[in-house]
């Protein structure tokens, strides 16, 4: 294992590394901006060969993240095809610790392994260290998600990933709700990030795609075995967009945690909000409204607000979590998770106000 980011990071405050990394050599007549590199296969003699292997503008993304989030980055065709790449990984019939509340997709992937008798999955409250530490006796993986999506529950990522590594076990967190700006696992000794970066990083709700970013040079080279070997592979525009998306993260972060932050202060004070959570930064909040009609009918009265799932673009979206089967049980029927944007707070309140003054 190797401690040191290979991407250029040095000195840099992130804002800077978030509009300078990834970009091609300053010298006269070079563009600015990585160009879009549309190609299925390279005249041979070089290090790309073949359009499964590599493109020039996904390396350009995979620096900027990798700069971002301190180590060597792989993107993949969307943050699933990530998942699924990492937890190709584990042994057969080894035990992996997970999130009970985690992104619906990663547990169905577990269940999915599990009922194919591949690993076997324990889930756990991630906001209950000790719990996590005992789980991790025996574990090859433990899995990370903080916040949690859709519950928002922080796990101590430093204190699980020690009590992880004594139990021989590998530690991957993903990364999506917070963002490199906001949390940075590498630094805290986990082994993998992954994120799907078709939320903040991308933020335009333009595009699908995953991204994977490690230190540990064996364990990125597998990774990228992998990813060639089944073809999980970005688009090329889509990389591209990541790209340019991830040039103005801090300023989308900044501006739409603010908005969170003033919002979450306003809905704790409406008479039909029953719950707020809000893990203290980020852009994503949860409320709870009594029951799923009340919590539908809210989706549906709002004309700034988009109903739609997804979560981390430039506009305010929220949807009521349950409505989707897979959503765990054990998230309130009338919890409705807000992905707040980066418009004017007062809009977005006057919004939500005159729709929750609406219901029953
Ligand atoms: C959306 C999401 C994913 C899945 O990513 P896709 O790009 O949709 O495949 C994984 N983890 C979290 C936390 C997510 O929000």
């Amino acid at each position: 294992m190797t401690d040191e980011p290979t991407a250029q990071t040095t000195g840099l405050s992130p804002a800077t590394t978030a509009v300078t990394a990834g970009r091609p050599e300053h010298r006269p007549d070079a563009p600015l901006n990585t160009p879009i590199t549309m190609a299925s296969t390279y005249v041979a003699g070089g290090d790309l060969e073949y359009g499964r292997y590599a493109n020039p503008t996904w390396t350009a993304f995979e620096d900027a993240l990798g700069a971002l989030e301190g180590g060597r980055c792989l993107a993949f065709s969307s943050g699933l095809a990530a998942v699924s790449t990492v937890l190709d990984l584990v042994g057969q019939g080894a035990k992996v610790v997970a999130p009970h509340h985690a992104y619906h997709g990663s547990i169905a992937q577990l269940a999915d392994l599990e009922s194919r008798g591949r690993l076997s999955a324990l889930l756990v409250d991630t906001s209950d260290t000790d719990a996590v530490v005992a789980a991790c006796d025996d574990a090859a993986l433990v899995w990370i998600e903080s916040p949690t999506n859709p519950a928002l529950e922080l796990a101590d990522i430093a204190a699980i990933t020690e009590a992880a590594h004594d139990a021989g076990a590998y530690v991957v967190v993903d990364n999506t709700f917070a963002t490199p700006l906001l949390q940075r696992p590498l630094d805290l000794g986990v082994d993998v990030v992954v994120h799907s970066a078709t939320k903040f990083l991308a933020g335009h709700s333009d595009a699908v795609l995953g991204a994977i970013v490690t230190r540990d040079d064996q364990l990125h080279d597998v990774l990228k075995q992998r990813r060639d070997m089944v073809g999980a592979i970005p688009g090329t525009l889509e990389a591209w967009l990541a790209l340019r998306g991830l040039r103005t993260l801090h300023l989308r972060v900044e501006r739409a945690q603010a908005n969170a932050q003033a919002l979450v202060e306003r809905l704790r004070g409406h008479r039909q909000v029953q719950e707020v959570r809000y893990p203290g930064f980020g852009a994503v909040v949860s409320v709870v409204v009594d029951g799923a009609d009340r919590a539908d009918l809210l989706t549906r009265t709002t004309s700034t607000w988009v109903h739609a799932t997804s979560l981390g673009g430039v506009e305010s979206t929220f949807e009521r979590r349950r409505r989707w089967r897979t959503e765990a049980a054990t998230i309130p029927e009338g919890l409705v998770r807000m992905s707040v944007g980066i418009e004017d707070v007062d809009d977005l309140w006057a919004d939500l106000e005159q729709a929750l003054d609406k219901l029953p």
